[in-house]
């Protein structure tokens, strides 16, 4: 089995199916594959990990108080929408 065909073959089964054996021989011995299906592999643990929330230092300042003041995270604490 060449490489192109193993890796098709991978990137056609579902998630948690059982790779055929002939995939996994060729991925014990192909470095190769065997490095790009550990990349896959990490982007989807990544990719389903939560997004980090935004952090206050690496948005850019504005020079409108308005602006400011709803940026603070601190600024709804307390208020509720529609209250004067
Ligand atoms: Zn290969």
């Amino acid at each position: 089995m060449n490489c192109q065909k193993a890796f098709d073959r991978y990137l056609s089964l579902d998630k948690y199916e059982h790779v055929p054996l002939s995939v996994t021989v060729h991925l014990l011995f192909c470095p190769v594959c065997r490095t790009s299906v550990r990349r896959l592999t990490l982007a989807e643990k990544v990719l389903a990990a939560p997004l980090a929330p935004a952090q206050a230092d690496v948005l850019p300042q504005s020079a409108d108080p308005v602006v400011q003041a709803a940026s603070c995270p601190h600024f709804f604490v307390g208020h509720r929408l529609g209250s004067a």
